[in-house]
């Protein structure tokens, strides 16, 4: 196991800084970063999924590229219009509802991500469960005509059953993020109608047959987005894009960009609005460069064994 310490570009998630830890198998290097608040608990599906990964256990892809978003932060409409245009992508993520910004701050810039994509562009906006479900609908009919038309808004509010009322009164699809974290809550999300689209991360969810397997379940088209990974995690989360049956929307894993270095020879970033398939092949320099400090990975090797113990109990 290695473990890397990457600095963010900007803040993100509240992080400054993204650790991850490198598990090498058979196949090469899987990704293992639960955030460093979760308990070993909820790191254990994202160790299921980078054993998986250097394992080289991923189902067949269907697909030769996966088509991704540009994120756009909650900046101002000329620095998000520069940002949209030079990303080259079809599918813009814009973040909205965030503190201490109005709605018509969203308004322009919905506008100038829409003007920057042009009409044939797809606009989606990402609320983070800001909205209580009156503020949610009355928002979505304002940035729906803004943003001249909406594929979809992520979690306009915190809770299941939230979403669910605002999906039963708005014509704007709703997808479910934060909802989904545990193995359980896609049919959650499913049963009490709360999405028309679900959001899959592979590590939280034990990995890529683990997310091959709700998506067929449920029955709803899967967006798969990323957990803020090293190129090597990512290319865990394109897998599972590359093998879904149907990719209706663009997928959350043009991430890379938001650390500052990345452990591959050449880093998963998109080119033409997509992501190669395959296994990016890793830099042992860049490890070096990257490398945790001898504390951070003795923290990390005794989270290992607090997984491990637990996979052993077999009641993860
Ligand atoms: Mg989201």
């Amino acid at each position: 196991m290695r473990v890397v310490s990457i600095p963010m570009r900007t803040r993100f998630r509240g992080l400054t800084v993204r650790e991850a830890a490198l598990v090498e198998g058979p196949a090469g290097w899987g990704e293992w970063s639960p955030f460093l608040e979760y308990d070993a608990r909820i790191a254990e599906p994202w160790l299921r999924c980078a054993e998986e990964a250097a394992a080289g256990d991923w189902p067949d892809p269907v697909r030769d590229g996966v088509p991704v978003n540009v994120t756009v932060p909650a900046i101002g409409p000329e620095s998000a219009h520069a940002l949209v245009v030079r990303g080259g992508c079809r599918t813009a993520k814009v973040k909205v509802a965030e503190a201490g910004q109005s709605l018509a701050d969203d308004q322009a810039r919905l506008e100038a991500v829409r003007d920057a994509l042009g009409p044939d562009g797809r606009v989606r906006i990402d609320a983070n469960g800001a909205w209580s479900v009156d503020d949610a609908v009355a928002a979505i009919g304002v940035l729906d005509r803004a943003a001249g038309g909406l594929e979809y808004v992520e979690q306009p509010s915190a809770s299941v059953e939230e979403l669910a009322a605002v999906r039963r009164r708005v014509r704007v699809p709703i997808a479910a993020d934060e909802s989904i974290r545990r193995a359980e809550d896609p049919y959650r999300v499913r049963d009490l109608a709360a999405a028309d689209i679900a959001v899959l991360k592979v590590q939280p969810l034990g990995g890529v047959r683990a997310c091959l397997r709700i998506a067929e379940e449920i029955g709803l088209p899967v967006v798969v987005s990323s957990a803020l990974e090293t190129s090597v995690g990512i290319a865990a989360g394109v897998a599972l894009a590359a093998a879904l049956p149907e990719l209706p929307y663009a997928c959350g894993l043009a991430t890379v960009q938001l650390l500052t270095d990345d452990v591959a020879v050449a880093p998963l970033l998109p080119v033409a609005g997509a992501l190669p398939v395959g296994r990016p092949l890793v830099d042992g320099a860049a490890l070096t460069r990257t490398a945790a400090a001898a504390g951070r990975v003795a923290w990390w090797e005794a989270r290992l064994r607090a997984v491990r113990a637990l996979q052993q109990d077999g009641r993860p």
